[in-house]
Protein backbone atom coordinates (compact mmCIF):
# COMPACT_ATOMS: atom_id res chain seq x y z
CA UNK A 1 0.00 0.00 0.00
CA UNK A 2 2.36 3.23 -1.50
CA UNK A 3 -0.23 5.69 -2.31
CA UNK A 4 -1.21 8.03 0.14
CA UNK A 5 -5.30 8.01 -0.45
CA UNK A 6 -5.30 5.17 -0.04
CA UNK A 7 -2.92 5.26 3.26
CA UNK A 8 -5.24 7.89 4.28
CA UNK A 9 -8.42 5.59 4.14
CA UNK A 10 -7.13 1.99 5.24
CA UNK A 11 -4.24 3.38 8.33
CA UNK A 12 -2.21 0.37 9.45
CA UNK A 13 -4.34 -3.20 9.19
CA UNK A 14 -6.50 -4.15 12.11
CA UNK A 15 -5.55 -7.08 13.59
CA UNK A 16 -6.21 -6.75 17.51
CA UNK A 17 -9.91 -8.45 17.27
CA UNK A 18 -12.03 -11.28 16.07
CA UNK A 19 -15.30 -9.85 15.38
CA UNK A 20 -13.97 -9.14 12.01
CA UNK A 21 -14.67 -5.52 12.76
CA UNK A 22 -13.42 -2.98 9.94
CA UNK A 23 -12.72 -0.30 12.15
CA UNK A 24 -10.42 -0.48 15.23
CA UNK A 25 -12.18 -0.81 18.38
CA UNK A 26 -12.16 2.09 20.96
CA UNK A 27 -10.67 0.18 24.42
CA UNK A 28 -12.17 1.95 27.34
CA UNK A 29 -10.09 0.58 29.38
CA UNK A 30 -7.18 2.18 31.82
CA UNK A 31 -5.37 -1.02 32.74
CA UNK A 32 -4.80 -4.42 30.84
CA UNK A 33 -4.48 -7.49 33.01
CA UNK A 34 -0.98 -9.25 33.18
CA UNK A 35 -1.02 -13.09 32.65
CA UNK A 36 1.82 -13.53 35.66
CA UNK A 37 3.23 -11.99 37.60
CA UNK A 38 6.50 -10.95 35.92
CA UNK A 39 5.22 -11.19 32.46
CA UNK A 40 5.58 -8.41 30.04
CA UNK A 41 2.22 -7.61 28.56
CA UNK A 42 2.05 -5.11 25.68
CA UNK A 43 -0.42 -2.92 26.72
CA UNK A 44 -0.08 -2.39 30.87
CA UNK A 45 -1.93 1.04 31.61
CA UNK A 46 -3.53 3.30 28.98
CA UNK A 47 -1.27 6.48 29.69
CA UNK A 48 2.03 4.59 28.55
CA UNK A 49 -0.27 3.21 25.43
CA UNK A 50 -4.00 1.78 24.06
CA UNK A 51 -4.59 0.00 21.58
CA UNK A 52 -6.71 2.67 20.36
CA UNK A 53 -4.65 5.38 20.73
CA UNK A 54 -1.74 2.89 19.06
CA UNK A 55 -3.84 2.78 15.42
CA UNK A 56 -3.78 6.94 15.46
CA UNK A 57 -0.41 6.63 16.27
CA UNK A 58 1.04 4.57 13.88
CA UNK A 59 -1.46 6.34 11.19
CA UNK A 60 0.51 9.75 11.74
CA UNK A 61 3.49 7.91 11.20
CA UNK A 62 2.55 6.42 7.91
CA UNK A 63 1.39 9.52 6.64
CA UNK A 64 4.18 12.09 7.71
CA UNK A 65 6.49 8.93 6.69
CA UNK A 66 8.14 8.91 10.76
CA UNK A 67 9.51 6.25 12.22
CA UNK A 68 6.87 6.73 15.34
CA UNK A 69 3.65 8.95 15.81
CA UNK A 70 2.50 10.78 19.07
CA UNK A 71 -0.93 11.54 20.26
CA UNK A 72 -1.70 14.55 22.65
CA UNK A 73 -4.51 15.75 23.92
CA UNK A 74 -4.48 19.18 22.21
CA UNK A 75 -2.25 20.53 19.94
CA UNK A 76 -0.50 22.66 22.71
CA UNK A 77 0.35 19.26 24.54
CA UNK A 78 1.96 18.06 21.88
CA UNK A 79 4.30 20.97 21.36
CA UNK A 80 4.26 21.45 25.31
CA UNK A 81 6.03 17.53 25.28
CA UNK A 82 7.83 17.86 22.09
CA UNK A 83 9.39 21.42 23.67
CA UNK A 84 9.62 19.26 27.18
CA UNK A 85 12.68 17.14 25.00
CA UNK A 86 15.17 20.50 25.63
CA UNK A 87 17.27 21.35 29.09
CA UNK A 88 17.39 24.82 30.35
CA UNK A 89 19.74 26.68 29.34
CA UNK A 90 19.58 25.69 25.76
CA UNK A 91 18.26 28.11 22.56
CA UNK A 92 16.10 27.27 19.99
CA UNK A 93 15.47 29.80 16.89
CA UNK A 94 11.81 30.33 16.28
CA UNK A 95 10.04 32.06 13.49
CA UNK A 96 8.79 34.97 14.56
CA UNK A 97 5.45 34.24 13.04
CA UNK A 98 4.05 31.50 14.76
CA UNK A 99 0.39 30.62 16.78
CA UNK A 100 -0.05 32.94 19.60
CA UNK A 101 -0.57 29.64 21.92
CA UNK A 102 2.66 28.68 20.73
CA UNK A 103 4.41 32.01 21.11
CA UNK A 104 2.88 32.58 24.52
CA UNK A 105 4.34 28.60 25.82
CA UNK A 106 7.83 29.87 24.55
CA UNK A 107 7.81 33.22 26.06
CA UNK A 108 5.60 32.47 29.30
CA UNK A 109 6.49 29.18 30.49
CA UNK A 110 9.33 27.81 28.70
CA UNK A 111 11.33 31.28 29.12
CA UNK A 112 10.95 31.11 33.03
CA UNK A 113 11.88 27.52 32.88
CA UNK A 114 15.05 28.73 31.44
CA UNK A 115 14.54 27.32 27.47
CA UNK A 116 15.97 30.48 25.64
CA UNK A 117 13.49 31.03 22.57
CA UNK A 118 15.13 33.47 19.73
CA UNK A 119 12.52 34.39 16.94
CA UNK A 120 13.82 34.57 13.53
CA UNK A 121 11.86 35.92 10.20
CA UNK A 122 12.21 32.54 8.95
CA UNK A 123 11.88 33.75 5.40
CA UNK A 124 15.10 35.44 5.44
CA UNK A 125 17.49 32.60 5.02
CA UNK A 126 20.55 34.73 6.03
CA UNK A 127 19.55 36.19 8.94
CA UNK A 128 17.95 32.36 10.39
CA UNK A 129 21.40 30.89 9.42
CA UNK A 130 23.13 33.82 12.14
CA UNK A 131 20.67 33.09 14.82
CA UNK A 132 21.04 29.29 14.78
CA UNK A 133 25.11 29.76 14.71
CA UNK A 134 24.63 32.03 17.83
CA UNK A 135 26.25 34.75 15.83
CA UNK A 136 29.65 34.13 16.44
CA UNK A 137 29.21 34.34 20.16
CA UNK A 138 26.99 31.68 21.50
CA UNK A 139 26.72 28.13 20.89
CA UNK A 140 24.43 27.00 18.36
CA UNK A 141 20.74 26.82 18.97
CA UNK A 142 19.70 23.06 19.92
CA UNK A 143 16.47 23.33 17.11
CA UNK A 144 14.69 25.47 15.16
CA UNK A 145 11.14 26.05 15.50
CA UNK A 146 8.37 26.97 12.52
CA UNK A 147 5.07 26.49 10.65
CA UNK A 148 5.05 25.54 7.16
CA UNK A 149 2.76 28.40 6.55
CA UNK A 150 2.51 31.44 8.82
CA UNK A 151 -0.36 32.70 10.36
CA UNK A 152 -2.44 34.85 9.50
CA UNK A 153 -0.11 35.85 6.83
CA UNK A 154 0.24 32.80 4.72
CA UNK A 155 4.47 33.09 4.18
CA UNK A 156 5.67 29.43 2.56
CA UNK A 157 8.44 28.37 5.25
CA UNK A 158 10.97 26.45 2.44
CA UNK A 159 11.22 23.58 4.89
CA UNK A 160 13.90 21.79 2.91
CA UNK A 161 16.20 25.18 2.76
CA UNK A 162 16.14 25.58 6.64
CA UNK A 163 16.52 22.35 7.11
CA UNK A 164 20.13 22.26 5.16
CA UNK A 165 20.67 25.24 7.29
CA UNK A 166 19.91 23.92 10.90
CA UNK A 167 21.52 20.66 10.31
CA UNK A 168 25.03 22.28 9.17
CA UNK A 169 25.05 23.33 12.98
CA UNK A 170 23.61 20.29 14.65
CA UNK A 171 19.98 21.64 15.04
CA UNK A 172 16.66 19.72 15.44
CA UNK A 173 14.29 20.68 12.89
CA UNK A 174 10.57 21.48 14.86
CA UNK A 175 7.84 21.88 12.24
CA UNK A 176 3.90 22.79 12.97
CA UNK A 177 2.62 20.62 9.55
CA UNK A 178 -1.16 22.32 11.03
CA UNK A 179 -2.13 24.39 8.08
CA UNK A 180 -0.45 22.19 5.05
CA UNK A 181 -0.85 18.13 6.23
CA UNK A 182 0.43 15.63 5.15
CA UNK A 183 -1.74 15.65 2.47
CA UNK A 184 -0.18 18.62 0.88
CA UNK A 185 3.44 17.96 2.68
CA UNK A 186 5.50 15.68 4.49
CA UNK A 187 7.87 17.99 6.40
CA UNK A 188 10.34 15.21 7.42
CA UNK A 189 11.00 14.11 3.90
CA UNK A 190 12.18 17.90 3.58
CA UNK A 191 14.73 17.26 5.96
CA UNK A 192 12.46 18.25 9.05
CA UNK A 193 13.44 16.02 12.23
CA UNK A 194 9.66 16.39 14.17
CA UNK A 195 6.50 17.29 12.96
CA UNK A 196 3.47 18.63 15.03
CA UNK A 197 0.24 19.13 13.99
CA UNK A 198 -3.02 20.42 16.30
CA UNK A 199 -5.34 17.43 14.55
CA UNK A 200 -8.07 19.47 15.88
CA UNK A 201 -7.48 21.32 12.41
CA UNK A 202 -7.83 19.42 8.79
CA UNK A 203 -6.80 15.94 10.26
CA UNK A 204 -10.28 15.71 12.85
CA UNK A 205 -11.84 18.28 10.34
CA UNK A 206 -15.40 18.57 12.00
CA UNK A 207 -14.70 20.76 15.02
CA UNK A 208 -15.85 18.31 17.47
CA UNK A 209 -12.76 17.41 18.93
CA UNK A 210 -9.15 19.32 19.96
CA UNK A 211 -6.46 17.26 19.55
CA UNK A 212 -2.00 17.19 18.66
CA UNK A 213 -0.05 14.79 16.70
CA UNK A 214 3.33 14.68 16.56
CA UNK A 215 5.77 12.36 14.22
CA UNK A 216 9.23 12.00 14.48
CA UNK A 217 12.37 10.75 12.01
CA UNK A 218 14.41 8.63 14.26
CA UNK A 219 14.51 6.45 17.25
CA UNK A 220 16.42 8.77 19.53
CA UNK A 221 13.58 11.47 19.15
CA UNK A 222 11.19 8.81 19.32
CA UNK A 223 12.45 7.96 23.19
CA UNK A 224 12.85 11.33 23.77
CA UNK A 225 9.26 12.30 23.02
CA UNK A 226 7.50 9.22 24.35
CA UNK A 227 9.47 10.18 27.44
CA UNK A 228 7.33 13.63 27.89
CA UNK A 229 4.15 11.87 26.48
CA UNK A 230 3.99 9.52 29.19
CA UNK A 231 5.41 11.09 32.11
CA UNK A 232 3.52 15.15 31.56
CA UNK A 233 0.31 12.89 30.80
CA UNK A 234 -1.09 14.58 27.98
CA UNK A 235 -2.53 12.00 25.98
CA UNK A 236 -5.59 11.81 23.89
CA UNK A 237 -8.30 9.67 25.00
CA UNK A 238 -9.39 6.91 23.00
CA UNK A 239 -12.37 7.98 21.91
CA UNK A 240 -10.91 11.08 20.54
CA UNK A 241 -8.39 9.04 18.83
CA UNK A 242 -10.99 7.30 17.06
CA UNK A 243 -12.50 10.80 16.29
CA UNK A 244 -9.44 11.82 14.44
CA UNK A 245 -9.15 8.28 12.58
CA UNK A 246 -12.20 8.88 10.88
CA UNK A 247 -11.41 12.51 9.99
CA UNK A 248 -8.17 11.44 8.66
CA UNK A 249 -10.03 9.10 6.32
CA UNK A 250 -11.27 12.27 4.71
CA UNK A 251 -8.64 14.34 4.05
CA UNK A 252 -7.80 14.55 0.89
CA UNK A 253 -11.70 14.97 -0.09
CA UNK A 254 -11.90 17.69 2.05
CA UNK A 255 -8.81 19.69 1.42
CA UNK A 256 -9.20 19.46 -2.51
CA UNK A 257 -12.85 20.69 -1.95
CA UNK A 258 -11.23 23.48 0.48
CA UNK A 259 -8.20 24.13 -1.58
CA UNK A 260 -10.78 24.93 -4.86
CA UNK A 261 -13.16 27.14 -2.73
CA UNK A 262 -10.28 29.11 -1.31
CA UNK A 263 -8.85 29.98 -4.34
CA UNK A 264 -12.21 31.07 -5.79
CA UNK A 265 -12.28 33.40 -3.17
CA UNK A 266 -9.32 34.54 -3.14
CA UNK A 267 -9.68 35.29 -6.77
CA UNK A 268 -12.81 36.78 -5.96
CA UNK A 269 -11.73 39.52 -3.14
CA UNK A 270 -8.77 40.03 -5.01
CA UNK A 271 -10.74 42.17 -7.75
CA UNK A 272 -12.98 43.59 -4.81
CA UNK A 273 -13.07 47.29 -4.75
CA UNK A 274 -13.09 47.22 -0.51
CA UNK A 275 -10.28 44.66 -0.77
CA UNK A 276 -6.76 46.28 -0.45
CA UNK A 277 -4.51 43.24 -0.24
CA UNK A 278 -5.40 39.36 -0.30
CA UNK A 279 -2.78 36.59 1.21
CA UNK A 280 -2.74 33.24 -0.19
CA UNK A 281 -0.09 31.74 -1.72
CA UNK A 282 -2.42 29.80 -4.06
CA UNK A 283 -2.91 33.16 -6.00
CA UNK A 284 1.00 32.31 -6.80
CA UNK A 285 1.36 28.85 -7.66
CA UNK A 286 4.65 28.88 -8.52
CA UNK A 287 6.31 30.12 -5.15
CA UNK A 288 4.04 27.13 -3.47
CA UNK A 289 5.67 24.17 -5.66
CA UNK A 290 9.10 25.98 -5.38
CA UNK A 291 9.13 25.65 -2.04
CA UNK A 292 7.81 21.54 -2.38
CA UNK A 293 4.04 22.08 -1.58
CA UNK A 294 1.49 20.51 -3.27
CA UNK A 295 -1.54 22.88 -3.10
CA UNK A 296 -1.89 26.20 -0.85
CA UNK A 297 -4.22 24.45 1.54
CA UNK A 298 -8.37 26.38 2.80
CA UNK A 299 -6.53 29.45 4.67
CA UNK A 300 -6.76 33.24 3.14
CA UNK A 301 -6.66 36.26 4.84
CA UNK A 302 -7.46 39.99 3.54
CA UNK A 303 -6.85 43.34 4.01
CA UNK A 304 -10.02 45.96 4.16
CA UNK A 305 -9.33 48.86 2.31
CA UNK A 306 -9.19 52.49 4.56
CA UNK A 307 -12.28 53.53 6.12
CA UNK A 308 -14.02 50.21 5.94
CA UNK A 309 -14.54 48.56 9.34
CA UNK A 310 -13.41 45.14 9.60
CA UNK A 311 -15.74 44.24 12.50
CA UNK A 312 -18.88 45.55 10.01
CA UNK A 313 -17.37 43.04 7.53
CA UNK A 314 -17.47 40.05 10.05
CA UNK A 315 -20.13 41.07 12.37
CA UNK A 316 -22.80 40.91 8.90
CA UNK A 317 -21.38 37.56 7.63
CA UNK A 318 -23.98 35.18 7.66
CA UNK A 319 -22.65 31.41 6.41
CA UNK A 320 -18.95 31.66 7.49
CA UNK A 321 -19.31 31.87 11.41
CA UNK A 322 -17.46 34.00 13.38
CA UNK A 323 -15.21 31.73 14.88
CA UNK A 324 -11.44 30.93 15.92
CA UNK A 325 -9.97 28.03 14.57
CA UNK A 326 -9.87 26.12 10.95
CA UNK A 327 -10.14 23.10 8.82
CA UNK A 328 -13.26 21.85 9.63
CA UNK A 329 -16.23 21.57 6.99
CA UNK A 330 -17.89 24.81 7.32
CA UNK A 331 -16.07 27.93 6.82
CA UNK A 332 -15.10 30.46 9.52
CA UNK A 333 -14.03 34.14 10.04
CA UNK A 334 -11.99 35.51 12.10
CA UNK A 335 -10.54 39.03 13.60
CA UNK A 336 -6.55 37.80 13.86
CA UNK A 337 -5.76 41.64 15.71
CA UNK A 338 -8.19 41.08 18.30
CA UNK A 339 -8.88 36.85 18.42
CA UNK A 340 -6.52 34.54 17.65
CA UNK A 341 -3.24 36.74 17.91
CA UNK A 342 -4.19 38.99 21.08
CA UNK A 343 -1.37 37.42 22.83
CA UNK A 344 1.24 39.34 21.08
CA UNK A 345 1.63 42.64 21.47
CA UNK A 346 0.69 45.42 19.42
CA UNK A 347 4.36 46.16 18.01
CA UNK A 348 5.11 42.75 17.56
CA UNK A 349 1.81 42.01 15.64
CA UNK A 350 2.17 44.86 13.91
CA UNK A 351 5.70 44.02 12.76
CA UNK A 352 4.56 40.29 11.32
CA UNK A 353 1.78 41.80 9.75
CA UNK A 354 -1.25 41.56 11.98
CA UNK A 355 -2.76 44.92 10.88
CA UNK A 356 -6.13 46.30 12.12
CA UNK A 357 -7.44 45.61 9.10
CA UNK A 358 -6.69 42.06 8.49
CA UNK A 359 -9.42 39.31 8.26
CA UNK A 360 -8.78 35.16 8.14
CA UNK A 361 -10.84 32.83 6.64
CA UNK A 362 -11.07 29.12 6.97
CA UNK A 363 -12.91 27.96 3.69
CA UNK A 364 -15.08 24.71 4.10
CA UNK A 365 -16.50 22.57 2.05
CA UNK A 366 -20.09 24.69 0.91
CA UNK A 367 -20.91 25.58 -2.71
CA UNK A 368 -18.18 28.26 -3.01
CA UNK A 369 -21.01 30.70 -4.63
CA UNK A 370 -22.84 31.02 -1.25
CA UNK A 371 -19.26 32.10 0.13
CA UNK A 372 -18.45 34.61 -2.34
CA UNK A 373 -22.45 36.27 -2.03
CA UNK A 374 -22.15 36.00 1.96
CA UNK A 375 -18.93 38.16 1.64
CA UNK A 376 -20.31 40.01 -0.91
CA UNK A 377 -22.78 41.40 1.09
CA UNK A 378 -21.05 42.03 4.30
CA UNK A 379 -18.75 43.89 2.41
CA UNK A 380 -21.41 45.77 0.79
CA UNK A 381 -22.77 46.72 4.31
CA UNK A 382 -19.13 47.59 5.69
CA UNK A 383 -18.76 50.16 2.90
CA UNK A 384 -22.13 51.47 3.11
CA UNK A 385 -23.63 50.55 -0.29
CA UNK A 386 -26.21 47.97 1.65
CA UNK A 387 -28.02 48.05 4.63
CA UNK A 388 -27.41 45.51 7.38
CA UNK A 389 -30.51 42.85 7.98
CA UNK A 390 -30.83 43.80 11.54
CA UNK A 391 -31.18 47.64 10.66
CA UNK A 392 -33.53 46.69 8.17
CA UNK A 393 -36.10 44.55 10.38
CA UNK A 394 -35.22 47.15 13.24
CA UNK A 395 -36.53 49.99 11.10
CA UNK A 396 -39.64 48.08 9.54
CA UNK A 397 -40.44 47.75 13.48
CA UNK A 398 -40.52 51.24 13.84
CA UNK A 399 -42.24 52.20 10.69
C1 LIG B 1 -4.60 25.54 16.71
C2 LIG B 1 -3.14 25.53 16.50
C3 LIG B 1 -2.27 25.09 17.50
C4 LIG B 1 -2.75 24.67 18.88
O1 LIG B 1 -3.52 23.51 18.81
P1 LIG B 1 -4.70 23.15 19.85
O2 LIG B 1 -5.21 21.88 19.32
O3 LIG B 1 -5.67 24.29 19.82
O4 LIG B 1 -4.05 23.03 21.19
C5 LIG B 1 -0.93 25.05 17.22
N1 LIG B 1 -0.44 25.44 16.01
C6 LIG B 1 -1.25 25.88 15.04
C7 LIG B 1 -0.66 26.30 13.74
C8 LIG B 1 -2.62 25.94 15.24
O5 LIG B 1 -3.42 26.41 14.27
Amino acid sequence: MTQLNTKLVHGVPVTDNATGAVNPPIYNSSTYAFESVGSMPRWDYARSGNPTRDFLERQIAQLEHGVRGFAFASGLAAIHAVLSIFAPGERIVVGSNIYGGTYSLFNEHFNRWGLVSYPVDTQDLRELEHAIGGHGEQAPAKAVYFETLTNPLLQVNDVHAIAEIAHKYGAIVIVDNTFVTPYLQQPLDLGADIVIHSATKYLAGHSDVVAGLVAVANDILAARVYYSQNRLGGVLAPAECDAVRRGIQTLALRLERQQENALAVARHLDEHAAVARVHYPGLHGEAVASKGLRGAGGVLSFEVREGVNPADVLNNLQTFRLAVSLGAVESLAEYPARMTHFELPRSERLKVGVTDELIRLAVGIEDVRDLIEDLDQALAIATGHAQAPQSLELASLFR
